[in-house]
């Protein structure tokens, strides 16, 4: 099928109010022109190399989502365009989110990465560490960062029963820190969870972003 059935086909199983990232990791500035033209202008990568050589090259009202790990080093190449940062993870790399961008004169919105998953994986809070993160403060003093909400993935298995868990977890992650720190902020409410393989159980879980390549785009 085509890039331009496929997403007609997921945005008929997507309820309109759940935002569809396309993750064109590996693929070709013009598969992501397909898309666009299909009228699809989230789009996601997960390397800064790769994101920093297509971005230039696209229409300018894509808005790029950043959802691999992100080292320290390379913040500065995606912060004067990048929308949303999926993988906050540090306090050190919410550091650098702040300081570069301030330097673009930008307020940067950014998830908390939780990990959630029976995976050894080193990208992600544990549920613990992320309470710490919130506890200690350091976002309240970072005027150009907005924590929008949580990001995470569910473990890569056939037990949908386990998927189906995992997603709960982050689903009620997110409910304990909006009571506890963003009871007031509007801007804290995004559930960024769900992937080709199990977007459809996210949705049921509370998801309000899926980021799905494969199904779009093809296998990579
Ligand atoms: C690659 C990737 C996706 C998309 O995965 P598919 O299985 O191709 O839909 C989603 N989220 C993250 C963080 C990814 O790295």
């Amino acid at each position: 099928m085509s890039i331009k059935a496929n997403i007609d086909k997921l945005r008929q199983s997507v309820p309109p109010q759940v935002k569809i990232v396309a993750v064109s990791k590996f693929h070709s500035g013009n598969e992501i022109g397909e898309a666009y033209n299909e009228g699809q202008l989230l789009f996601g990568e997960s390397r800064v190399q790769e994101l920093t050589e297509k971005q230039p090259a696209l229409p300018a009202d894509i808005e790029w989502h950043f959802v691999g790990s992100l080292q320290r080093n390379k913040v500065k190449f995606i912060a004067p365009f990048v929308h949303l940062i999926h993988s906050l993870d540090s306090e050190r790399l919410l550091r650098e989110i702040e300081k570069q961008a301030a330097a673009n004169h930008r307020k940067i919105a950014c998830l908390l990465q939780l990990h959630v998953a029976d995976e050894e994986t080193k990208s992600g809070f544990s549920p613990d560490e992320c309470r710490r993160f919130l506890a200690a403060g350091t976002w309240r003093e970072c005027p150009h960062v907005q924590i929008a909400g949580v990001m995470g993935m569910a473990t890569y298995t056939d037990d949908m029963k386990q998927v189906r868990a995992e997603f709960r977890q982050i689903k009620s992650l997110f409910d304990e820190f909006k009571q506890q720190y963003f009871a007031h902020d509007d801007n804290f409410r995004e559930i960024s969870m769900g992937m080709s393989g199990d977007y459809p159980i996210a949705i049921e879980e509370g998801a309000t972003i899926i980021r799905v390549g494969t199904l779009i785009f093809g296998e990579r």
